[in-house]
């Protein structure tokens, strides 16, 4: 390591090809003094202007550097020239630097502080161009050896302050354009090449799979028919280098992580100034999935995965497909659960969603926390005395009523209260929830992840990427029919999808006694499963799946038989419907409200 008064014993380099760049120099860091840590190099000053068109023209990362600040001095006017005194210095700056225009001031981050839009007419050094890239270089001519350049790197990656490449190859939002010259591919090829890469789609097969879709659509249109090797390899090494990027501190790479994926958080808050920590994640594949299914549809809240686990659980919104299959179609990573906070998420959500489609209205959305919306209401005396009955018949199963006081007990109050005020839902979107968590589970909590655990950025990473690669490649390939075989069969083999293949004359209720009902097994023709409280929301089954507390396709085919034909009880959730309809309209107030609306309707 030289000092600089050592800087005249390095070694001249003298490049044989016409232009060169950074990485054809052997560079040396300097010790000490103000510009400690850069990296010099000495070259003949008659080789600059070659230095910078090479460095201009960095495949990985193209920008013309511009003089940033010109100084000169003319021969003799110094008495003791500083050994690195200079002649002429020169301040070289990438074109897409220093100005930041990607980055909003509160970190909470909106979409008119999105980086400018690349493409016709938008060539690197204009003003709006910038995107806050730090790389920078000075030119010294020095005053003793006129013949001599001395250049001095204070920053050579392309990198904004926060330490991320912002244009180039490494730039997430810049893949695929190589040059930003040339027209980017659109966002959506790019997110289906990008969804086949992190399912494991080989590159050889993309490409197949391009070309027979372009055919299909009969010739190229625009940009997206030219989907190169090149462009495929770009997304390959993003993807690689993305999944670098969870080295460093958890919370800065979140915040990286926030700021490349403005579109896709459409809430965020940092849990700095004891406020609590919530980051609401949405790709534009879940909000046309959510604006598609979810319109006069069920919305699902699926709360609270991984509390115990993972630093922050995950909250997850689901919507369900024509095969009553659970799609995930945002997540909220939040540290907390009171109202005023999940005020705010879903306030920016719904809002995110009538902007693309102001009538789009859910019909009902579900709950799994009955703690979720209502205050916590104090349970009357029969259902205490019911819960002091019940562990008394099962006081000698020690780790039963362990279990019970510890998992149930506390919350049971709240579970009461929430079943007789709000309606239940029927055992088809349980048993997609059902698939839904384990799905989530066999990703997250995989004993070989135990160490990530911890971190925010591995968690929306995962999510982000795998997993929601996952539930596109399924509703690609069963829009188009392509990568039939790469589709996980456990998404559509949910209960309610078993139930399908369960003939009618395999069920057996006895129209005396409701409340049993048998199915006969479809495996084992010898065996019969009994269903207690058939049709009702609360039916149970003594098959091993239910057993460990999960609805079976026994239950959902006794539930859909009994619907079909009318026997069964009226619902709960229909007769807590009734009710609140009965004494809304016993409301003097609300009668007279529909009084006059139906004599204006009849005008
Ligand atoms: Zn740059
Ligand atoms: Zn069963």
């Amino acid at each position: 390591m030289p000092r600089m008064k050592e800087i005249l014993n390095l070694p001249v380099q003298e490049l044989p090809c016409s232009e060169f760049s950074a990485e054809n120099i052997n560079w040396v860091k300097l010790e000490g003094g103000h510009q400690g840590g850069d990296d010099i190099a000495l070259i003949p000053f008659a080789r600059v202007d070659d230095f910078v068109k090479g460095e201009s023209s960095n495949p990985a990362c193209p920008a013309n550097f511009r003089v940033e600040s010109r100084r000169k001095r003319a021969m003799g006017s110094v008495a003791k020239p500083r050994v690195d005194g200079y002649l002429e210095y020169t301040l070289y700056w990438c074109s897409y630097g220093p100005e930041d225009y990607g980055e909003s001031e509160s970190g909470v981050v909106d979409a008119t502080s999105a980086k400018p839009a690349s493409g016709k007419g938008s060539r690197p050094g204009r003003r709006h161009m910038r995107r806050g890239c730090l790389c920078h270089f000075t030119v010294k001519r020095l005053y003793t050896r006129p013949h001599l350049a001395l250049i001095t790197y204070n920053q050579i990656r392309h990198v904004d302050k926060s330490g991320a490449p912002c244009h180039g190859i490494f730039d997430i939002d810049a893949v695929g354009t190589r040059a930003m010259y040339a027209p980017r591919i659109s966002d959506e090829l790019r997110h289906r090449v990008m969804s086949m890469l992190y399912v494991g789609i080989s590159l050889d097969n993309i490409l197949q799979h391009h070309a027979e879709v372009m055919q299909k659509q009969g010739g190229p249109l625009n940009r997206d028919a030219f989907l190169t090797r090149n462009d495929v390899r770009n997304m390959e090494r993003t993807i690689h280098n993305s999944s670098l990027e969870l080295l460093g501190n958890d919370d800065c790479s979140v915040k990286i992580w926030i700021q490349r994926h403005q579109k896709e958080v459409f809430c965020f808050q940092d849990n700095s100034s004891s406020k609590s920590f919530i980051l609401g994640i949405q790709t534009d594949w879940q909000l046309q999935q959510m604006l598609r299914y979810g319109n006069n549809s069920f919305i699902s809240y699926h709360s609270t995965f991984g509390l115990k686990k993972l630093k922050y659980p995950v909250c997850s919104l689901l919507v369900f497909d024509s095969s009553q299959k659970a799609i995930p179609v945002a997540w909220i990573i939040t540290s907390s659960f009171v109202g005023k906070d999940i005020h705010k998420w879903i306030v920016l959500l719904s809002k995110r969603l009538r902007t693309k489609d102001p009538r789009w209205r859910p019909s009902a959305i579900f709950l799994d926390d009955p703690s979720f919306n209502c205050s916590i209401i104090r349970c009357g005396p029969s259902a205490t005395d019911a819960i002091e009955e019940f562990m008394q018949i099962f006081v000698d199963q020690c780790a039963f009523i362990d279990y019970f006081k510890s998992h149930t007990l506390a919350i049971i109050d709240v579970w009461i209260t929430g079943i007789k005020s709000l309606p239940v839902t029927t055992p088809e979107p349980h048993a997609a929830m059902e698939s839904y968590h384990s799905k989530l589970k066999s990703t997250l909590l995989k004993e070989n992840y135990v160490n990530l655990w911890s971190r925010v950025d591995w968690l929306i990473h995962t999510l982000t990427t795998e997993f929601h690669s996952l539930y596109w490649l399924d509703q690609y390939s069963l829009e188009t029919g392509y990568f039939e075989n790469l589709r996980d069969n456990s998404f559509s083999t949910n209960a309610w999808y078993h139930a399908l293949h369960i003939p009618d004359v395999d069920v057996v209720l006895d129209d005396q006694n409701l409340h049993l009902a048998k199915v006969l097994s479809q495996a084992d023709r010898n065996l019969v499963y009994t269903i207690w409280n058939p049709g009702s929301e609360f039916s149970l089954c003594d098959c091993s799946w239910s057993r460990l507390g999960n609805i079976c396709k026994h239950i959902i085919k006794v539930a859909t038989f009994c619907r079909s034909r009318h026997i069964a009880q009226p619902l709960l959730s229909a007769r807590i419907y009734k009710q609140a309809l009965l004494s809304l309209l016993n409301n003097p107030l609300v009668l007279d409200h529909t009084i006059l609306h139906v004599a204006r309707l009849q005008k």
